[in-house]
């Protein structure tokens, strides 16, 4: 009998969920009218499409009217940094805040952004990967238009003090984004109490389909439009909506939020059960990330003297679907960003294995994997002395 795989692989994208996918199925086929016609056909898929919106508003404290379908959470990244600062082309606010530890997708944005003129404040995190919100707020200037950092990490899970630094951006009328893609069903989310103007999200980092995100834009910030061509999306997202890929993102996050407390719990637990048993069992390892402030199912731990990569292999040929770094790092030989900035040196980055784990993982699962990777670690070490 072979056995089964095991995915610990959750940050890089989660499995379609069975109520999403049911969700999504009569609109593949049957109900194929374009959201924008006025006839039967047309407005019957409408309903689906705001129907999906009211569920995505629920879940993180919006109302509907300030929720955007884009297709994913780059483009929402993009969306909210592009579509805040183009409006602003000509009036005396050019500086940006944002993390060293943020996504690509707003780090290489900023990046362009920065050879159009804009200014860029990149702050350097602590030992664990934190941002401190006291940093944030001496970095304001008085022509700084918008601030961007992320609710919790993609690689390491830390989360961010958001709600001090919505507080602070809001006394000094300066719009906040966050990227809250990794947030998402696993924290609860409140963009009023939060104090965000713009909110990042992607349907399949909590078992909705992939190419499907979203952006909450408060009501009364003006964004400019990243694509035109139609009224969709209130004129500000034109093209005809991936309908299934909407009604599924919108099932998935209701679900994931009416499970969330009941997963949280289940997942801190195996979490902690997971980096313990690491610990016990691997000599000189180290945990990234913060021990407490970090995502109910992110593990990622630092084995010097073993190359990631590596482990990684090993690891799959073992049935386990682990990560080094993050998916859009793997491939590339460039360490991560994000562990780098935190203090890491090169061979610490590079010896870093991230297990992320969703609802579906077991606590046999768990076993396995304190079984089969201290094994690994030591004769990936033993071969290299
Ligand atoms: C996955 C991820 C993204 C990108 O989302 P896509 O839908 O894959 O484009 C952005 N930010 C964070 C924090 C992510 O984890």
């Amino acid at each position: 009998m072979s056995m089964a795989r095991i995915y610990m692989d959750n940050a890089a994208t989660t499995a379609l969920s069975g109520e999403a996918l049911e969700e999504m199925l009569p609109y593949f086929a049957e109900h194929y009218g374009n959201p924008s016609s006025i006839h039967t056909e047309g407005r019957k898929v409408r309903r689906g499409v705001e129907k999906a919106r009211q569920k995505v508003a629920q879940a993180i404290g919006a109302e509907a009217g300030e929720v955007f379908f884009t297709a994913g959470g780059s483009e929402s990244d993009n969306w909210a940094l592009r579509g805040v600062l183009l409006p602003l082309i000509g009036e005396n606010k050019k500086h940006v805040i944002t993390s060293s530890v943020e996504h690509h997708a707003i780090l290489h944005t900023l990046d362009d952004l920065e050879k159009q003129g804009w200014q860029v404040t990149r702050l350097p995190v602590d030992g664990f990967g934190q941002v401190s919100a006291e940093a944030v707020r001496e970095a304001i200037r008085p022509d700084t238009a918008l601030i961007s950092v992320m609710a919790a990490n993609n690689e390491v899970g830390t989360l961010q003090p958001v709600q001090e630094i919505g507080c602070i951006a809001r006394a000094a009328g300066v719009l906040f984004h966050t990227d809250a893609v990794q947030a998402a069903g696993s924290l609860p989310i409140d963009v009023k109490a939060w104090n965000v103007d713009l909110l990042s999200l992607s349907g399949h980092k909590f078992h909705g389909p992939k190419g499907v995100g979203a952006l909450y834009v408060r009501k009364g910030v003006r964004i400019a439009p990243l694509i035109t061509g139609g009224a969709q999306e209130k004129a500000l997202r034109a093209g005809t909506e991936n309908v299934p890929a909407i009604v599924g993102m919108g099932e998935a996050l209701r679900l994931a939020e009416a499970n969330r407390p009941e997963t949280a719990a289940r997942l801190e637990k195996m979490r902690n059960r997971l980096i313990a048993g690491l610990m016990a069992r691997v000599e000189n390892c180290r945990l990234n990330g913060h021990p407490e402030k970090r995502l109910p199912g992110n593990v990622n731990i630092c084995f010097p003297g073993v190359e990631g990569e590596s482990l990684l292999m090993r690891l799959d040929l073992a049935g386990i679907a682990a990560s080094a770094g993050s998916a859009c790092t793997s491939g590339s030989l460039e360490s991560s960003h994000v562990l780098r900035a935190m203090g890491l040196d090169e061979e610490e980055a590079k010896g870093s294995l991230r297990l992320s784990l969703s609802g579906d993982n077991t606590d046999e699962e768990i076993d396995r994997v304190l079984e089969v990777l201290p094994a690994i670690v030591a004769e990936l070490r033993s071969l290299r002395s």
